[in-house]
């Protein structure tokens, strides 16, 4: 059983996130979509609406859990039982970024090997936080999000 923790912030959950999560089932048999809380950062949507949302988008699909922690990744390796860390790459930004916390992962905890997978490229140039700019300007955001991530809810009350 090859299970895989994709952490995140998914804030929203984007299309981008959903294609690295698609080719990440071809790899694992199951996937823990891992919301990390994280007590600085100051989230456009509440922990349990972005939970909610996802577990929609993969309400057909039982291969795919979700689940939030806080504290470090590597230990919610360990509490899932999950021997791989899956993370999306749009650039070399990215790369530089993902490498480095791949090393002191793979350092402190030499049972977790972080896979890396990118985008298609029509998928590359979306993140969450464009899509929040995007929210914050009103313009359209639709396109860049699953339709089961219903930001609306949260929008308009
Ligand atoms: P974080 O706050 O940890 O960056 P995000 O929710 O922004 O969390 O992203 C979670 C993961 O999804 C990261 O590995 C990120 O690189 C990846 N990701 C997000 N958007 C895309 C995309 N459009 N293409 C490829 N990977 C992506």
């Amino acid at each position: 059983m090859k299970r895989a923790l994709f952490p995140g912030t998914f804030d929203p959950f984007t299309n981008g996130h959903l294609d690295i999560i698609r080719k990440g089932l071809r790899i694992f048999d199951e996937i823990v979509v891992a919301i990390g809380v994280n007590a600085g950062k100051n989230e456009m949507f509440p922990l349990e609406y972005r939970r909610r949302w996802i577990e929609d988008v993969f309400k057909e699909e039982k291969r795919v859990k979700v689940a939030a922690y806080s504290g470090l990744t590597i230990d919610f390796c360990r509490e899932t039982g999950s021997e791989f860390i899956l993370r999306g790459l749009r650039s070399i930004v990215d790369f530089e970024y993902e490498k480095q916390i791949a090393h002191v992962n793979e350092q402190l905890f030499p049972g977790v090997q972080s896979v890396f997978v990118i985008s298609e490229q029509e998928y590359s140039v979306i993140s969450s936080t464009i899509v929040r700019d995007l929210i914050r300007h009103r313009a359209d955001f639709r396109q860049y999000l699953p339709l089961a991530v219903k930001v609306e809810e949260v929008l308009h009350g």
